[in-house]
């Protein structure tokens, strides 16, 4: 029986685990602890039908709500940062991080601390603290095991790999709901019309990030933390049928490709099952239906954040913490009404700038404190830039 925790249970990722689970053999996982938000009814009836030992909501206003929708199940419920963490370090083999942005840094962090898998959809993290992530790992003799689509993809294409002989790693992107949008149209971008994805069905804000393309620009230094290849040994690829996920290139010039449908369940069920290979419950690809697969190149007029992730690759530290931080805010902005669309890019680009103008800010040593206290500052800062603009 595998001990399993969810964190952002609510959310797409969790729920297309929970889906997962539901499916597999009685007896094969015991839940543990499953967390959300504002959703309470939902983390409240899968808590219920998983049998959790812990059911926990990110807002301590809900707990009552909580603890009335969990009466009489013998789930325990609980709230509030403190338990989220408290959660996380709860024994259990294989932890879900799927909570969205930089708030799943330090559950991830305490899921590795107690030496559990840490299958990791928050790429956030990576970004925040990439080389912080796999040092705790380390330590507590923990593995990170990549569920976004392309990272999972991949790991896939490394395993029995020499990785001395891997050249590049080309991950794909669908170009978001705008692909084919005229340039001039993108200033007046809705968010309504942004959270629309073409392939894949996803939470709200990696939606909108798939758009503008912050999505890829996180992707990229994702990658190169989790894989610990050089920058320019990155590549991304636009590719609009969202089939060929990731592609690693070697020494002697091959490339292999993974290629499956846009189903999240490919890269969660492979995590979950890891090492093993089982069957799950997504589309068998009919290739010649499909007939032919596309691709070109990113148009860096079109996506400036893939370039504000080179610069933040270049210039380390903690740069990828602000970056990210600032990132959340300006989407808030975007999603608020208060910012335009490709005022997102400029924000977070200002941010980077003011930041680093102060010596040693963004490149200070890498621990948790440290993190937080930069993700703080690029969050201020983001939030006066974006005041400016409107005031
Ligand atoms: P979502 O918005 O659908 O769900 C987010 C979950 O996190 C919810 O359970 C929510 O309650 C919880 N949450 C939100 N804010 C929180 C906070 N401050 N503290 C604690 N919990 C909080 O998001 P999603 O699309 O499932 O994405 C989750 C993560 O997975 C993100 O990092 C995203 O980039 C990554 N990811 C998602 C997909 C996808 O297909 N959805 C693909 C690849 C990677
Ligand atoms: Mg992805």
């Amino acid at each position: 029986m595998r001990r399993v925790s969810i964190l952002g249970a609510t959310g797409s990722i969790g729920q297309n685990t929970i889906d997962l689970i539901d499916r597999a053999p009685p007896g094969t996982f015991e839940v543990v602890a499953l967390t959300g938000g504002r959703n309470v009814a939902q983390l409240a009836e899968d808590a219920r039908r998983l049998g959790a030992a812990v059911a926990v909501t990110a807002h301590e206003e809900h707990l009552e709500e909580l603890r009335a929708a969990l009466d009489g199940s013998g789930v325990e419920a609980a709230a509030g940062q403190g338990a989220l963490i408290e959660a996380a370090a709860r024994p259990a083999d294989w932890v879900m991080s799927a909570i969205v942005g930089a708030a799943g840094l330090a559950p991830g962090l305490a899921a590795l601390e107690q030496g559990a898998t840490l299958a990791l959809a928050n790429k956030e993290s990576m970004v925040c603290a990439g080389p912080l992530v796999m040092a705790t790992a380390r330590r507590h003799g923990a593995t990170v095991l990549p569920v976004d689509s392309e990272h999972s993809a991949v790991f896939q294409g490394l395993v029995g790999e020499d990785r001395a002989a891997v050249e590049r790693i080309v991950i794909t992107a669908s170009g978001g709901a705008f692909r084919d949008w005229p340039l001039e149209r993108l200033a007046h971008a809705t968010p309504a019309e942004a959270a629309t994805h073409p392939n894949w069905d996803m939470g709200q804000r990696i939606t909108i990030d798939s758009a503008s393309m912050f999505n890829k620009a996180l992707e990229v230094i994702e990658a190169r933390e989790l894989f610990g290849v050089e920058p320019a040994r990155i590549e991304v690829l636009v590719h609009p049928e969202s089939i060929v996920h990731a592609l690693v290139g070697f020494a002697d010039g091959a490339l292999m490709a993974h290629v499956g449908p846009p189903d999240m369940r490919h890269a969660i069920g492979y995590a979950l099952n890891w090492p093993e290979r089982r069957a799950l419950p997504v589309e068998r690809l009919d290739l010649a239906a499909l007939g032919q697969l596309t691709f070109r190149a990113p148009d860096d007029r079109r996506y400036p954040a893939l370039r504000l992730a080179r610069e933040v690759m270049a210039r380390g530290g903690l740069s990828g913490a602000a970056f990210n931080a600032a990132k959340e805010i300006a989407l808030d902005g975007f999603i608020a009404g208060r910012i335009g669309f490709l005022e997102m890019a400029e924000v977070v680009e200002e941010v980077l700038s003011r930041l680093s103008s102060e010596p040693g800010r963004i490149d200070a040593s890498f621990d948790l404190e440290t993190v937080l206290h930069i993700d703080g500052s690029a969050r201020r800062v983001a939030g006066q830039v974006i005041s400016e603009r409107t005031s």
